[in-house]
């Protein structure tokens, strides 16, 4: 810590203009608020330090890696959206925060978006969609670029786009001795691949060139229903089937308080926590097709004191069928929101709210939309494992896991919301990537061969500070629980989708052996002293 201290003093003199200490209260605590969950923003750093440009970065890393300064620590930070603490951002030490590094450059033959990685994906496809474009990145419009491209991304395009990093053409890098290089296919290849998907092991990305494409319309929003667990598991194995259908993206996620008085955050105060009571169950089902993307949720809930913005309503007996068949039916043009919000009527119980709920619109809409609902103002742990897919036998175990998050949820802190929440990653989705892009970091064509995977990620919202432990000693046995359980009925798998890790879990170490190797090797090849295994200790390592 006096290092530390002693050191951001230093800066100070050293880069002039660019150093927030603590002390400057105000400016602090204006970069500290944007870390998304409450549990990230209670690590408090001796000071940011905020490049504008890539030769700023490389000052300050040649600067912070000189032998007199090797005892300092620094975290990196893109759009602080991790949900764990410590990822990006260091106890007493100096955080880079790269929010200025947000240059949006398309060239002019609209094949190429230069992103600086302090960019938010919503700013991102505003930018891309004025020119007609887009580029695959996360759902919702505040998360980070930095974060989601170094560790992967999974997107609305992922189905014939594989991870959001297999779309990286270019990274310009800033390497542990402070120099600047390109990594892509051509220059540094090894480099490149293993940015895509290995974190902040190997440098620090100042800049993604990213593949664009011709935008597309999608339907999206948020869809509100009750009581159709068992269909929305049957859709989302049908979904998560490579062969099935190409374009589909289907997932399911799962709102289970089980004490009937829960906290959420209140939807006009931003970070004001409610009452609210009587909450169920709820089920967000999303589709993201070439006709169409849309949200389900079943819920039942009401704030104390206040309108709840969580509506009720059923959705259709055949849901697949019949949600399709309507969302292919919608037709563009200046109406159609008013046709679709008529043609709702057509399908008992679907609830749709013209420009808040439904739109046909683009990646930013959606995003938007999406975004708006992930408040902030809370604490989260949010951890992951992966099960295969198989026709008969994974319905039935996602069927018993909601059953035995819901039991095993009461053991939880009051005030406690867990949820549990599916999504496909396939062979198909996986295919396309390395098409796109080569082989990425995760080495997942070793390890997995051909197998289409439903990646099950569970979340639990929580209120005070003292309640962390218990929340992190029930998701781990939680987390042996669902694991040992798909063992027993063959759908287990041995890959962790690192976004959606948890800190405790070693998300890289189940990366495929070579790939493992692999990443090592290429760490020891540009940063021969261990500085971003030693000196930047935040995120998922590389065990070395
Ligand atoms: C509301 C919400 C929605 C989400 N939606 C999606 C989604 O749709 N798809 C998906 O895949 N994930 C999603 N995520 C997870 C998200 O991808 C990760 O949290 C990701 O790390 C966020 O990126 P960030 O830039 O905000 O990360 P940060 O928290 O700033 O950084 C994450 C990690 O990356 C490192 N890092 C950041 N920038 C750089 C850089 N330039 N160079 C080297 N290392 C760097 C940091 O050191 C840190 O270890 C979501 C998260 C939230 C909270």
């Amino acid at each position: 810590m006096r290092i530390d201290n002693f050191q951001c003093s230093k800066a100070v003199s050293v880069f002039p203009g660019k150093v927030i200490l603590k002390a400057n209260t105000a400016a602090f605590m204006v970069i500290q608020n944007t870390y998304w969950s409450d549990n990230a923003r209670d690590i408090e750093p001796a000071c940011f330090i905020q490049p504008k440009t890539t030769q700023d970065v490389s000052k300050i890393v040649a600067h912070l890696t000189t032998p007199d300064n090797i005892e300092c620590r620094f975290a990196i930070k893109s759009g602080g959206h991790t949900f764990w603490a410590g990822a990006a951002n260091l106890q007493g030490g100096i955080t880079m925060d790269l929010s200025k590094l947000n240059q949006i450059d398309i060239a002019a033959d609209k094949k190429i978006a230069k992103i600086g990685p302090g960019n938010r994906w919503g700013a991102v496809f505003e930018a891309v969609e004025k020119e007609g474009m887009a580029v695959a990145g996360g759902r919702m419009s505040s998360v980070g670029v930095g974060g989601l491209l170094t560790g992967g991304g999974l997107s609305f395009f992922q189905p014939f786009g594989g991870f959001s990093c297999d779309g990286i053409l270019n990274h310009e890098v800033v390497l542990a001795n402070g120099s600047i290089v390109n990594a892509n296919r051509n220059e540094n290849p090894d480099l490149h691949r293993a940015l895509k998907g290995g974190g902040n092991n190997f440098g620090i990305v100042t800049r993604f060139d990213l593949h664009m494409f011709p935008k597309p319309k999608l339907w999206g929003g948020i869809f509100l229903a009750m009581d159709q667990r068992k269909k929305a598991l049957d859709w989302l194995v049908e979904g998560s089937i490579s062969n099935n259908d190409t374009n589909t993206m289907v997932a399911v996620s799962m709102l289970t308080p089980t004490t009937t008085l829960s906290l959420a955050v209140d939807p006009d105060v931003n970070r004001q926590p409610v009452l609210m009571e009587k909450a169920n169950e709820m089920a967000v089902i999303t589709n993201r097709s070439m006709a169409g993307w849309f949200g389900t949720a079943v819920v039942n809930s009401t704030a104390v004191g206040r309108p709840s913005r969580i509506g009720i309503s059923g959705i259709p007996t055949s849901i697949y069928t019949t949600m399709k068949a309507f969302f292919s039916s919608l037709k563009d043009g200046p109406n159609t929101l008013t046709t679709a919000a008529t043609n709702s009527s057509s399908l008992p119980g679907m609830q749709l709210q013209p420009g808040k709920f439904y739109a046909l619109t683009s990646p930013a809409g959606i995003a938007g939309i999406l975004g708006s609902a992930a408040e902030t103002g809370f604490r989260l742990h949010f951890f992951s494992w992966n099960i295969k897919v198989s026709k008969t036998a994974t319905a039935p175990y996602l069927e018993a896991l909601t059953d035995l998050h819901k039991s095993e949820g009461a053991k939880l802190p009051l005030f406690s919301n867990p949820s549990i929440f599916f999504q496909p990653i396939t062979s198909r989705m996986r295919h396309a990537g390395e098409a796109i892009g080569g082989p990425n970091a995760m080495g997942l064509k070793e390890l997995l061969g051909d197998d289409d995977l439903i990646l099950v990620a569970v979340g639990v919202r929580y209120w005070f500070k003292s309640d962390g432990d218990k929340v992190v000693k029930w998701a781990k046995e939680f987390t042996k629980m669902g694991k040992n359980m798909a063992e027993e009925k063959g759908v287990g798998s041995p890959w962790q989708y690192v976004n959606y890790s948890d800190g405790w879990q070693d998300a890289m170490g189940t990366y495929g052996k070579e790939a493992r190797e692999f990443l090592k090797g290429i760490s020891r090849r540009y940063d021969p002293r261990g500085t971003f295994q030693k000196q930047v200790p935040g995120g998922f390592k590389l065990g070395m």
